[in-house]
């Protein structure tokens, strides 16, 4: 059969043919189909062009088809598509030694590939958790880390959580949101929830936490600076290990360091990491000290198409592509101009409660009033249905559905930001009328 392009014929076929379960996932109010992309932009089926500030959810960071990491992966599939894990194949080893290279260096880093970043979370808790003996698991409230079970038993956002038993063993703490936190602006408040929280809900001995050092669906929301470490120091202190979730601030994204953590004076002892490190080939990957990923030794644990040499080889081009073309300084250069734009627009619209974000990974958050911060996720529907019509794809995040989170492909420019900006002033202007 001919692929059928026709918005009908695709609404059809998802609604007889797809999963009930996937349909809440559509972002506008109508359906938008891509055809094809090309670095920072994408085409829809009527050839509309777009500049794509979401990256198909922070997978692209180098561009959509970026042409090496197309002919790497080219390259690899016409050899051979899949070697499974138990048969030797350089390519993933070659991969796991260069990712290896990103990290601060003497941590004795091992590499333990997976397809996705919720294979990877899930594969993390349970290291912790054979490593320190420990069950009693801490995260963050709002924070997202993936639907599969472990995963999504680290979600703190009911949105993604089903009525369904879950890993157990996991306590949430707040999240400290320095704009709307719930226990304020004070950064020592949120750590000592840690201890309270070690102390009142889990055994005292803990196997572990998992953060992001920027909450990235949450709404890019910054870890503060000595939160991260605090956490770590409690958390060691109890007997687990520190856990941080890069999948979405990784790989040059805040441009001030190729990993968000290392800005934050902490040497994780696990880094979870997936998304932009394929450029939208299915990879993620568990990156843990030797002694940690040894405590599993004894068993079989394997992904199918984990160490698969396609995605590895698309992966390797990856980390050559964000030297060579310099993405991380250019996130840095571009994501600097484009943060004061955005605060230029909060200067002049009152709806914007906030502007925040490092790099190439910020956000709006759009509110009823500035002085009560109540979340407006009416306006925020709004707005979103009209960056759509301006040419501009971002997000729709967080669990009040009310930040526009812009998380684009690494190789945008000044002038797209030029042009971004405008946009984003005739939606908040057009909300107007
Ligand atoms: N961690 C974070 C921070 C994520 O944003 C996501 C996906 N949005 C995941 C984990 C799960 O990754 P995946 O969807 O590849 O399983």
């Amino acid at each position: 059969m001919k692929i059928d392009w026709s918005l009908k014929s695709m609404e059809e076929r998802r609604s007889k043919f797809f999963s009930p379960g996937l349909k809440k996932f559509m972002p506008f109010s109508e359906p938008i189909t891509f055809k094809s992309g090309k670095g920072q932009y994408l085409w829809d089926e009527n050839d509309k062009k777009y500049t794509d500030l979401l990256g198909m959810n922070v997978c692209i960071s180098v561009g959509h088809a970026h042409p090496s990491i197309v002919e790497a992966a080219n390259n690899q599939a016409l050899e051979l598509p899949h070697c499974t894990t138990m048969f030797y194949h350089p390519v993933p080893l070659h991969y796991a030694e260069e990712l290896i290279e990103t990290f601060p260096k003497n941590n004795n880093w091992v590499v333990h590939l997976t397809n996705s970043g919720s294979e990877a979370v899930d594969l993390a808790l349970m290291m912790a958790r054979s490593f320190t003996g420990n069950i009693d698991f801490l995260s963050l409230q709002n924070a997202y880390h993936g639907p599969t079970s472990g995963a999504q038993a680290l979600t703190g956002i009911s949105g993604f959580r089903h009525s369904i038993v879950n890993v157990p063993g996991i306590s949430f703490v707040p999240e400290p949101n320095l704009y709307r936190g719930i226990l304020g602006s004070k950064t020592e408040n949120y750590l000592d929830a840690i201890d309270q929280t070690i102390k009142t809900s889990t055994s005292g001995k803990v196997a572990g936490m998992i953060a992001e050092t920027i909450q990235g669906y949450t709404g890019i929301v910054e870890m503060p600076m000595g939160y991260l470490k605090g956490a770590a120091d409690r958390i060691r202190a109890a007997g687990g290990v520190m856990i941080i979730d890069e999948v979405q601030a990784g790989v040059g994204r805040t441009g001030q360091s190729f990993w968000a953590f290392e800005k934050h004076d902490l040497i994780p002892d696990i880094i979870v990491v997936a998304k932009g490190i394929g450029n939208g080939y299915p990879i993620g990957a568990v990156v843990a000290k030797k002694e940690i990923a040894e405590s599993m030794e004894d068993k079989f644990m394997f992904h199918t198409y984990g160490s698969n040499p396609v995605s590895s080889a698309a992966a390797r081009q990856v980390l050559k592509v964000i030297k060579e073309e310099k993405l991380q300084e250019n996130a840095l250069q571009v994501g600097k101009v484009f943060l004061e734009r955005l605060k230029d627009l909060k200067q002049k619209y009152q709806e914007i409660g906030d502007v925040r974000g490092k790099g190439l990974m910020l956000a709006i958050e759009i509110v009823k009033s500035r002085k009560t911060k109540e979340p407006d996720p009416d306006l925020t529907s709004y707005i979103f249905d009209q960056t759509r019509e301006q040419g501009i794809i971002v997000s729709k995040s967080g669990p009040n559905r009310n930040v526009l989170r812009i998380v684009p492909p690494l190789c945008l420019n000044e002038e797209d930001v030029d042009f971004i900006s405008d946009a984003l002033e005739n939606c908040f202007k057009s909300s107007k009328k």
